[in-house]
Parts: structure tokens; sequence; C-alpha cells
């Protein structure tokens, strides 16, 4: 008697559903602090917003650069001026 084959678990899958939508640290241009901030992998390989620093509220230009292989993500900061 033939058993069907057990479908098995996908990790990879799993692990790229999550990673859609990732944080990263960058540290602010103005202050010099960490701050930690969500990307929203869905959006691109290259990606720049304004975003105020948790720390001392000024606004950072970040440049996001995401790795399509590795996920890796770089961020850039800029003060805006
Ligand atoms: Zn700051």
């Amino acid at each position: 008697m033939l058993n069907a084959p057990c479908p098995m678990p996908n990790p990879n899958k799993f692990i790229a559903q999550n990673l859609m939508q990732n944080t990263a640290e960058y540290y602010c241009a103005y202050c010099g602090e960490p701050n930690l901030t969500f990307i929203d992998l869905s959006a691109g390989g290259q990606q720049s917003y304004i975003e105020d620093c948790q720390v001392c509220c000024n606004p950072n230009i970040l440049y996001v650069r995401v790795d399509e292989d590795t996920l890796d993500i770089e961020i850039d900061t800029e003060s805006e001026s």
C-alpha cells in the first residue's frame, strides 16, 4: 500500500514571508544616536524617505538599500538642510 507523500513544511517560504517587513538601524545625522526603523522590503531595493530622529526629533533623510539576495539592509542618513 502506497502512502501519500507527506507535504514537507517549507522553511524558506516561511522566512521569506517574515522578511517582507524588517527592522533596521540607522544613526541620526544630527545627534548620532541609533534609531530603529521599519523597512518595507516589498517597496523595492532602493528607497528614500524622511524620518524624525526618535532622540532629537530632527528630520533625517534615509537612503535605504536592500540586497536582493541576502536581504541585508544598508541605510545612509543625511541631514535635511
Ligand atoms: Zn537625533
